[in-house]
């Protein structure tokens, strides 16, 4: 029997075949718009995979190259606008390969303080882009919906440290334009939230009108406000500036979901609107939605690290080695939810390293410029009327007479002709919701013509 870990000629040309592959892939600037399968259709054409005795590796990668590669969207294809997409470089893609081979335990520094010491050096640059005081610092995480979560457990528990506060349960307010990861969150650690009913910019008088309207209790319950640095809908940034007066003046925690929209901090043009950002006491930066990092990986940033070591660092006699003398140096995981961890920041490193933060700036800046360009182009274009002025990279716009079954049909449309990816979405039109189709610009591959195209599938 030979181990599964030996190494052999087999192994070397599959390793080359891999590579080969990942060499095409990258590479390429023809890649397919592919679609979803049945599971049924996928089981027909790959047959049982995982036996007693193996497959063999040549042939289990042919079924991947064959059949079910085929079977993903990519999110980098320049006409995949839907939900918010994403264009890693190349270069970080790469280096999400060496990461991987690498094989590194990104929890602590005793164990991967190479890998967290180029993490730490992508950081930097993030949470210089928020203006955050000294001290401020962050860790990487898996996506915006854990570095919510580990947010909200920082908040929650800082606010439960006081004597008067234990055994509440907790409140927080945000508004409807808040990502669904929010309150998704708080049903986790089991608060309340309480949604300020506008998807439209959050306003300070509006917040302070609602805290002045709570009850005695829910006012005793509430410790958090969440406002948000680009709605993933409409790409709206709150008015950060206005919710951090109130968030000081009634003592609650501050904390900006920027997933998408944070990489937008790094675009002059910009940059005015999230004023206000660097009052937060957490923020929330997807690197792979508007920073141009391979799945997955997210950020969460505190104005005061401490709060959330106090909240999150795991207690086991198993691991008290890495609280040690010669173990000290920064662990991530004190700061997230999470123990065992890729150190995902890695490929954004190399990547930042390579091409230096002014080529990061052109990229988001492109991005901002395309969906002008699409502004203009639905303007000009009497099938099709803006819904909203675009925000970010976010273009809500209306087929004039659709109902809503004409754009899912015509989402499918597109899908199945392996031409475009572009969803509708809803939007809150006074009392009810109206259909709209929505464009989210990330990829600066995506040409202007890539949009007439588009919007001329619509006639
Ligand atoms: C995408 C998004 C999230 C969730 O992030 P994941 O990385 O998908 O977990 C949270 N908040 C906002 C504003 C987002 O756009």
């Amino acid at each position: 029997m030979q181990s599964m870990h030996k190494i052999d000629m087999d192994l070397v040309e599959m390793t080359l075949d891999v590579m080969k592959y990942t060499i095409d892939r990258i590479s390429s600037s023809k890649i397919k718009i592919g679609k979803p399968k049945k599971e049924e259709e996928l089981r027909e054409l790959v047959g049982e995979t995982v036996t007693e005795k193996g497959i063999g590796g040549e042939y289990a990668f042919n079924l991947w190259k064959k059949h079910l590669s085929k079977a993903n969207v990519p999110v980098d294809h320049p006409r995949n606008l839907a939900f918010v997409p994403a264009s890693p470089t190349r270069t970080a893609i790469m280096f999400d390969l060496v990461t991987s081979a690498s094989s590194i335990h990104g929890a602590y520094w005793m164990e991967g303080a190479g890998g967290i010491f180029c993490e730490n050096e992508a950081m930097k640059w993030i949470v210089s882009l928020t203006g955050l005081p000294k001290g401020a610092f962050g860790v990487f995480t898996s996506g915006g919906t854990a570095a919510n979560l580990s947010a909200m457990v920082t908040a929650r528990e800082h606010w439960r440290e006081h004597e008067e506060f234990r055994g509440e349960k907790g409140l927080i307010i945000t508004s409807i334009g808040a990502h669904s990861s929010i309150k998704s969150m708080a049903k986790v650690i089991d608060v309340d939230v309480l949604l300020v009913e506008s998807e439209d910019v959050l306003h300070e008088t509006e917040l302070q009108k609602t805290i002045d309207n709570l009850s005695k209790d829910e006012r005793k319950r509430l410790f958090a406000v969440v406002a948000t640095g680009g709605t993933t809908n409409a790409g709206i940034i709150d008015d950060l500036d206005g919710v951090a007066n109130v968030c000081k003046k009634e003592n609650l925690w501050y904390h900006i979901d920027a997933a998408y929209g944070g990489g937008a901090l790094a675009a002059d043009s910009v940059r005015h609107l999230f004023n206000g950002i660097e009052k937060a006491d957490s923020i929330t930066i997807d690197p792979h939605k508007w920073m141009f990092s391979p799945y997955d990986c997210g950020a969460v940033i505190y104005k005061d690290p401490q709060l959330a070591k106090n909240a999150h660092s795991q207690q086991g006699s198993y691991l008290d080695i890495f609280k040690d003398e010669g173990a000290h140096g920064f662990n991530p995981t004190d700061y997230q939810i999470q123990l065992t961890r890729r150190v995902r920041g890695l490929p954004l490193w190399f990547s930042l390293a390579a091409h230096g933060t002014d080529r990061y700036k052109e990229a988001v800046e492109r991005g901002l410029e395309l969906a002008q360009i699409a502004g203009k182009l639905i303007e000009a274009d009497p099938n099709v009327e803006l819904v909203r002025a675009p925000s970010l990279s976010c273009v809500l716009y209306r087929r004039i007479g659709w109902q809503p079954e004409d754009y899912t049909h015509w989402t499918y449309e597109n899908h199945r002709k392996g031409f475009a990816l572009v969803t509708p979405t809803k939007w809150k039109n006074g009392d009810s919701y109206e259909t709209v189709s929505r464009f989210c610009f990330i990829n600066p591959d995506t040409t202007k013509k890539d949009i007439q195209m588009i919007l001329d599938s619509m006639k």
